[in-house]
């Protein structure tokens, strides 16, 4: 579960072509990371996925079924922003429960995964408190713990840890590599950081002007990079 497929996919807003042609396969628990400039299409191509944004053409697969008209609550993934979308006027229980209590979901299995959520972040102390109440870092983790509580098949993370300064950054990313491999689910990862692609990727796709420029692992794309703007764009004196 959790094997996403994407064959010719296009996506024009009005006369701009933004994704020009994306073939990719993503694999059960593998950690992609999108790289590439600002405007590249990242965002988009990640909203797609999510079923946020429909393909203009080309197909969209989940686990080899085609999900193009599939809307994004019945996908099964869980998608991050980097600007948390968190609701001001609910405690972080609220935020977290937010979503399942529509489903049939029994009530103690919610609270069951409220729990576990909170306590694989470290924000059970703050679960009675309001968003309002929280630092970045913390707000971030509640939009994470948000995400975990659905079980998703992948998640879909745009820009994350941006809005946190150098150091909760880091600790972060640390955080998030801990947990793909505890909760061994797909991941993809938008992000323009250089360091954030080289250390928590199993494969980066380098973006540019909505093709991509190559795929491969942090290491073959700094050891051979494709081209010079791949090159570039990786830290690869190559
Ligand atoms: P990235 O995330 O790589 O910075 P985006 O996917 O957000 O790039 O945007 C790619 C291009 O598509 C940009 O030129 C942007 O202006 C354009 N774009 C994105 N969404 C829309 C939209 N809803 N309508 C028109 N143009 C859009
Ligand atoms: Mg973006």
């Amino acid at each position: 579960m959790g094997q996403i497929k994407l064959t010719n996919v296009k996506k024009s807003f009005g006369a701009v072509d933004v994704i020009r042609d994306i073939n990719l396969e993503i694999e059960d628990g593998e950690f992609v990371v999108f790289v590439g400039p600002s405007g590249c299409g990242k965002s988009t191509l990640l909203r797609m996925i999510a079923g946020l944004d429909r393909p203009s053409s080309g197909e969209l697969a989940i686990d080899g079924k085609v999900v193009n008209t599939v809307p994004a609550a019945d996908r099964g993934l869980a998608m991050v922003f980097q600007s948390y979308a968190l609701y001001p006027h609910m405690s972080v229980r609220q935020n977290l429960a937010f979503g399942l209590e529509n489903t049939r979901m029994p009530k103690a299995e919610i609270a069951e995964r409220i729990t576990e959520a909170a306590r694989m972040l470290e924000i059970e102390a703050y679960l009675d408190r309001r968003p309002g109440q929280l630092s970045g870092g913390q707000r971030q983790r509640v939009a994470i713990g948000r995400a975990i509580v659905r079980r998703p098949v992948a998640f879909l993370l745009d820009e994350p840890l941006s809005n946190l300064d150098a150091e909760l950054r880091g600790s972060t990313r640390a955080e998030l590599a801990a947990l793909h491999a505890r909760l061994s689910a797909t991941m993809i990862y938008v992000t323009h950081d250089q360091v954030e692609a080289m250390t928590l990727a199993d494969r980066i796709v380098v973006l540019r002007a909505g093709r991509i420029e190559q795929v491969g692992t942090p290491l073959e794309l700094y050891n051979r990079p494709a081209n010079r703007f791949v090159a570039g764009f990786i830290g690869s004196p190559h």
